[in-house]
């Protein structure tokens, strides 16, 4: 078998071949990024089937992402003797497609899956009807309740705790009244896959013994990634198979969604006599990139130890550039694309960018889609211009220009605390009668009472005065002025609310008067987003969008390698992200930690960040930062200044 396998390119080396062998019992492989984890698992299943005999029916391969169970299965049927059909019964897929099979599979009639817009208006009618005192943001209120069924504190109708810090009362009776919402209308979140499997295993022993006699064999990869609900998942499943979990914890980088690092660390502890197999040489990178790899992540104090080493052969020291300024730096970027391409040694596929936030690649996305170079983004994402955040701010904008745009008008209302539902229909009567433009129209609701009015008759008066402005002075006004402040109303900051989504918003905000800074007017602005958003459906309708650079944040490349890796925005405040840094900062996934170590956490997790991205390269890595951000001027990644002073690079950054 092994002998076979290497007519595919790859010779394992000894630990890798005793984890294959050893397929009974519990294994345990704690290793470093490229060193095989991924391929021993590969390897491991096809031994199964091809020497061990063991129908592909009983062996159950877990993956992080679909696109990770897609690579697996190529990889796979590359082997000599592994061949389609039994590839195609081997049960694979994430945590939640295979939770969704186990929970689905007993029902007649299968729940819905609400999309994210639905469950936030859904919260928002709940949050309405019960006249809550306070208001809550939905996507936080929804974030925690995820949090909640991570954590397996909510399982289907039974709250294992109440005593949640940050959870006040009438949230829970907000998230309560919205679980029995979706109960009614057999609608589900996609946390309730898992928990909904784990209902169901429990509730019937009968099907539970018949998945363990049908799952014999478990493997799981990305491991250092579960949550403790997945992981009572799995331990459900594999009481009595043969399991085998890989993972690094060195790059556990999902602790923000309830991923807990802590479950592979415990594993030995819990499967006392398992076997425990170290991988130590790293395959995927050259010498130059493990190295600086293994000089940022030797700095997080709460790790195990561990070095990677390479195989002789090519320097391939990592490349280091700055630029002026983010724009610059995009400009530098597409120049780079193009001449590693036209080199003749790489093809478009073999390059991807990662970058830590969505909002650091707007430019660098803006100018790949007007060049015409192909490349892919994740689902293909929205345009920085789509955001939630974005959108009613250009709202705004455009209704200054244009009093009579319905569309525009309708995108504000919210933000000046109007009911869409309960309004639209008047204005535009009222528009009508009074020929008044709709923006006008506010004025003349008469169903408001007189202080809401006398407030929008101000903001009319306000909003028609801002189209004369810079469009960065006119953005400037409307976070500090439209309905009372939009920066304000993004973070609700009234009576106390939870505002733990704020600093990610104001990141998006930023980066708006970033975008903004190039035009002198706002109708050349507002023309500028129009292209782009036309050039996106122009894409969406006519190219490959699957095809070409691919353009990724640093948590959706885990797992998977690129020829060429270019990592921008290598600056303080990026890389790490400020929310990780500032005290004053509570983003909502730390919020169920005690604060001292929520920091620490936080600030390793930035650093496992930026470790993932750089190990992610096979041949090349090149790293950038923009000297100036958001119009100030910012320093180095510190996790890279640290490193670049005691690893070798083409081109050292200077310390600002
Ligand atoms: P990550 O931590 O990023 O998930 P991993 O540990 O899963 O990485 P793999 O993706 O399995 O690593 O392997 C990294 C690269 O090294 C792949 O391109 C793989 O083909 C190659 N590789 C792994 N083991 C060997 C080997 N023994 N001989 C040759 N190449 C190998
Ligand atoms: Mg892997």
């Amino acid at each position: 078998f092994f002998r076979a396998l290497e007519q595919t390119g790859i010779r394992l080396n000894e630990p890798q071949i005793e984890a294959v062998r050893a397929v009974e019992g519990q294994v345990l492989i704690n290793a470093g990024a490229g060193s095989g984890k991924t391929t021993v698992l590969t390897c491991r299943t096809a031994y199964l089937m091809l020497v061990k005999r063991v129908p592909p029916r009983n062996i159950v391969l877990v993956t992080f992402t679909r696109q990770a169970a897609r690579q697996m299965k190529e990889r796979l049927l590359s082997i000599p003797g592994v061949t389609q059909a039994m590839v195609g019964q081997i049960i694979t897929g994430t945590f939640h497609s295979l939770a969704r099979t186990i929970y689905f599979h007993r029902l007649a009639n299968p729940p819905r899956i609400m999309s994210e817009k639905q469950k936030e208006f859904m919260i928002e009618q709940i949050t309405k009807e019960m006249a809550t005192g306070e208001q809550y943001e939905p996507e936080t209120l929804l974030s925690l309740l995820a949090y909640l069924k991570n954590n397996l504190f909510v399982v289907g109708d039974t709250w294992v705790t109440e005593e949640v810090e940050g959870l006040k009362d009438d949230a829970r009776r907000v998230l309560k009244r919205y679980e029995e919402h979706k109960r009614e209308n057999n609608l589900i979140d996609y946390e309730d896959l898992i928990t909904g499997c784990i209902e169901t295993l429990r509730a019937h022993p009968d099907y539970l013994a018949a998945l363990r006699r049908r799952m014999a064999y478990v493997m799981v990869d990305e491991y250092q990634d579960t949550n403790i609900a997945q992981y009572e998942m799995i331990r459900l499943l594999s009481a009595e198979a043969s399991l085998c979990v890989v993972g690094d914890p060195d790059q556990a980088i999902y602790g923000w969604r309830g991923a807990d690092p802590s479950i592979i660390l415990r594993f030995p502890d819990e499967h006392p006599g398992c076997t425990r197999i170290t991988l130590d040489i790293n395959y995927r990178s050259p010498a130059g990139v493990v190295g600086l790899g293994n000089e940022v992540i030797r700095h997080n104090r709460k790790r195990f130890k561990k070095e990677l080493k390479v195989l002789p052969g090519e320097a391939g020291l990592p490349k280091y550039f700055m630029a002026r300024s983010a724009e610059k730096e995009a400009e530098e970027v597409l120049s780079l694309i193009e001449r590693l391409v036209s080199s003749g040694e790489y093809t478009y596929n073999d390059i991807a960018v990662l970058y830590r936030t969505h909002s650091t690649a707007r430019t660098l996305y803006e100018k790949l889609l007007l060049s015409g170079i192909p490349f892919t983004t994740h689902r293909d994402d929205p345009t920085f211009y789509e955001l939630s955040t974005i959108r009613p701010v250009l709202d705004f904008l455009r209704l200054s220009l244009d009093p009579y745009n319905e569309e525009a008008l309708e995108g504000i209302l919210p933000c000046l605390y109007i009911s869409k539902a309960r309004y639209m229909k008047e204005i535009q009567i009222v528009s009508i009668q009074r020929g008044v433009s709709y923006l006008e129209a506010l004025v003349h609701l008469d169903a408001l009472p007189s202080f809401q009015r006398r407030r929008l008759a101000e903001q009319v008066g306000w909003l028609r005065s801002i189209a004369r402005l810079s469009p960065l002075q006119a953005v400037r006004e409307i976070r500090n002025e439209a309905g009372g402040g939009y920066d304000k109303f993004l973070g609700s900051e009234q009576d106390g609310a939870v505002t733990y989504h704020k600093e990610m918003l104001r990141d998006d905000l930023f980066e708006l008067e970033e975008a903004v800074k190039a035009f002198a007017t706002v109708p050349e602005f507002l023309a500028y987003v129009d292209t782009i958003l036309a050039q996106k459906e122009t894409r969406r309708k006519t190219q490959q969008i699957s095809q070409g650079v691919t353009l990724q944040t640093i948590h959706s490349a885990k797992g998977l390698e690129y020829p060429v890796v270019i990592l921008i925005g290598a600056i303080d405040g990026v890389l790490p992200h400020s929310i990780a840094v500032d005290p004053e900062e509570k983003p909502d996934y730390w919020l169920h930690k005690k604060s001292e170590e929520k920091q620490d956490e936080a600030l390793e997790e930035e650093r496992r960040l930026a470790y993932v991205a750089i190990t992610r390269a096979m041949r090349e890595l090149y790293i950038s930062s923009p000297q100036y951000f958001r119009g100030k001027p910012v320093p180095v990644s510190p996790f890279l200044l640290k490193a670049f002073q005691s690893v070798p690079q083409v081109l050292s950054p200077r310390k600002s």
